[in-house]
């Protein structure tokens, strides 16, 4: 039996990116918890629908490309018909591209302002709107990063964007908290994905992160899934804005 602050059944989750990694990892921990999944993305959803529907969870594939706003009022429709209204949003969707900031071109910030944050908030504001319209509120989970809080090198547009995440997951707080939504973000630490496919090849890059991380091991997409469960569930009622890391200690070094 799941414990019942933490029970998200007869809820329904919009969850971008997730195909694979960490959005594919946080929809089959939504599913487990209880919570139907609509799964949005621009790639083939069938391995995570196979994993939803092994915890019996109701599913739905959205197919839409985040590098515009043009799919977000039709996402949001389509989200919809699963079980009539979204009550947890996790903006999980993004790119990141690397360059010294010296030679960073425009394109490589804009593809990574565009999906990592642009439409971050524009399908928050989506999604706020029809959760207010019938006052029964929702939980708005942002995925951040550790570069949230941290510089890093080579990667400006991704800083800017994750740095931007955190602060408007702040913002969108203070003015949707008393309206019955909860904005918080995830920062997952170093986690074995795509997006860090290029890391963990660089022998002296990957030596050097997992010399730093106080557990000694890159995180599992798995390991983001009871975060989200926890912020998307009623034990997090009373936590607005807050961006959780779960990156095995580093930013406590
Ligand atoms: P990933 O495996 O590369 O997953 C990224 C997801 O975003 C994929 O589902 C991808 O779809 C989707 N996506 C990218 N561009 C899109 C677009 N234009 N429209 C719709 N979907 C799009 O990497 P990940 O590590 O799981 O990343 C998930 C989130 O966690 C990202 O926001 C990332 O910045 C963040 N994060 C990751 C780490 C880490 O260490 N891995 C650390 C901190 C934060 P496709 O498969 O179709 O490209």
């Amino acid at each position: 039996m799941r414990p019942a602050a933490f029970d998200l059944s007869g809820r329904t989750a919009l969850v971008t990116g997730a195909n694979t990694g960490i959005g594919q990892a946080i929809a089959v921990a939504l599913a487990e918890a209880g919570a139907g999944v609509v799964a949005l993305g621009r790639s083939g959803m069938d391995e995570t629908a196979e994993l939803v529907a092994s915890h019996g969870a109701p599913f739905r594939a959205v197919s839409a490309d985040l590098a515009t706003l043009e799919p977000v009022a039709r996402v949001m429709a389509e989200a919809a018909e699963l079980s009539g209204r979204v009550d947890i949003l996790v903006n999980n969707a993004g790119i990141i591209r690397r360059a010294d900031a010296l030679d960073f071109t425009e394109a490589d910030w804009d593809a990574v302002m565009d999906v990592n944050l642009k439409s971050a908030f524009f399908l928050s504001q989506a999604a706020a709107r029809a959760m207010l319209a019938d006052n029964a509120g929702g939980k708005i989970i942002n995925i951040a990063s550790l570069l949230s809080f941290q510089g890093g090198i080579r990667v400006a547009s991704y800083t800017a964007a994750k740095s931007g995440l955190a602060g408007l997951t702040r913002l969108l707080a203070c003015e949707w908290a008393a309206k019955g939504i909860n904005v918080n973000a995830i920062a997952p630490g170093y986690v074995a994905t795509n997006n860090t496919q290029a890391l963990r090849e660089d022998p002296n890059r990957n030596a050097a992160i997992l010399g730093r991380i106080p557990a000694g091991a890159w995180g599992q997409p798995a390991d983001i899934g009871g975060a989200a469960v926890f912020l998307a569930s009623r034990a997090a009622d009373y936590v607005h804005g807050i961006t959780l890391p779960v990156d095995g200690g580093w930013l406590a070094r």
